[in-house]
């Protein structure tokens, strides 16, 4: 069977959702990638004390033809083909391409951990990845997704989108 691996996008600048558009059509467009679930997409207030704009997030579940680092290494390519710099730790960005799960690999490497640090404390990750599918497990804590909503506390505002996206402004 398929590895379950959880892709986390986020954008706060330009225009969010477009972004977060782009770099799916990136992502599903290499061969190595199949893609099968998009999430909604939900605003999110930053968590990071830097002031910056809201977040556009969701998360996309795909299968990956290749090693968890080869997975870092081509979405870092999009984050750096779209304009991603990385000045501010924490800041404002283009783009942002987390790896959240990738089956029930676990590895714990600066440059790389798997599962996301965050994934369970941060509701603009967790709630896309709960829409996807709220039973898969978490294997550090052998928990499933569900279990840890309740954990995060309420100061995280994470409000899904509802109705149709408009890509561009339409002209009469
Ligand atoms: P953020 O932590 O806000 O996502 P960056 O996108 O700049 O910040 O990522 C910082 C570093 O985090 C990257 O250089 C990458 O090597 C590392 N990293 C560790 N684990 C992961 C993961 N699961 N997915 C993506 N990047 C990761
Ligand atoms: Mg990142």
């Amino acid at each position: 069977m398929d590895k379950k691996i959880l892709i986390g996008i986020g954008s706060n600048i330009g225009n969010g959702i477009k972004n977060c558009m782009a770099a799916i059509k990136k992502i599903s467009s290499d061969k190595r990638v199949n893609l099968k679930v998009i999430s909604s997409f939900y605003t999110t207030s930053p968590v990071s004390e830097i002031k910056q704009d809201d977040f556009i997030n969701c998360a996309v579940l795909v299968s990956w033809e290749g090693t968890p680092h080869e997975l870092l290494q081509f979405l870092t390519g999009i984050e750096n083909s779209m304009g991603r710099t990385r000045e501010i730790k924490d800041g404002p960005r283009i783009i942002d391409l987390d790896i959240l799960l990738f089956g029930d690999r676990v590895l714990d490497e600066p440059s790389l951990t798997i599962p996301h640090k965050e994934l369970h404390k941060r509701k603009f990750s967790l709630m896309p990845c709960l829409e996807i599918d709220p039973n898969f497990i978490i294997p550090t804590y052998k928990r499933p997704l569900n279990d840890f909503l309740p954990e995060i506390g309420d100061d995280q505002v994470v409000t899904k989108l509802e109705g149709i996206v408009f890509l561009e402004e339409s002209e009469e």
